[in-house]
């Protein structure tokens, strides 16, 4: 939906595992409100910084200008009264203020458009997206291809091992993978590959 009538506001996620298009798709309809002549705002969380410091990009260099903040907060802070549309890129990582952050911007007549992760490395659902999604009005739930058996994938499988909630990686780090082929944590074959030659018993 790219025009709503009068001031209305709203939100909508957009929401996946890693390497499925969520920058991409949130590029996309951030460029359509920039056509639109529409005034738009884009945010990302300090702790992303993988590409560029000033622009979100998605990993298929597809990139916006945006505006890094330390959390959730300083979105209200740093915002433009004027801004009609609000981007907001790596949601998970903003923190639990999120939720109530676009809610306010949405009362307030503006359309929120948030993009994050949905699970984290173990496949539970990661904060604050799951609340986002029982508070917007629209969902897109992005699906990745699967880097084992090629069928639609919906989780983010670490291939390092660490008990952190947030690592920050990307290709080499992470990959997708379907529900079949996910292992919660990280995927054992990283620690007994299969290449690994036999030692000869006996002899
Ligand atoms: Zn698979």
């Amino acid at each position: 939906m790219d025009f709503l009538a009068g001031n209305m506001g709203w939100i909508e996620v957009v929401c996946g595992p890693m390497f499925s298009g969520k920058s991409e798709e949130l590029i996309r309809r951030l460029r359509r409100a920039i056509i639109a002549r529409r005034r738009v705002q884009v945010f990302k969380p300090v702790l992303d910084d993988r590409y560029s410091k000033d622009e979100i990009v998605s990993h298929s260099e597809q990139r916006i200008a945006s505006t890094v903040v330390s959390g959730a907060a300083e979105i209200l802070s740093v915002l433009d009264w004027r801004t009609q549309v609000v981007g907001i890129d790596e949601a998970n990582f903003m923190g639990p203020g999120l939720v109530d952050v676009c809610g306010q911007l949405a009362d307030s007549g503006k359309r929120v458009i948030v993009a994050g992760l949905d699970t984290d490395y173990m496949g539970r659902p990661f904060p604050p997206i799951p609340d986002l999604l029982a508070m917007a009005e629209s969902i897109t739930k992005t699906l990745a291809i699967c880097m084992r058996c090629g069928n639609p994938a919906k989780q983010t499988q670490r291939l390092f091992a660490s008990e952190d909630l947030i690592v920050v990686g990307a290709a080499g780090m992470y990959e997708a993978r379907c529900r079949a082929c996910f292992e919660a944590g990280t995927s054992k074959q990283e620690y007994f590959p299969f290449a690994r030659p036999q030692r000869q018993e006996g002899g």
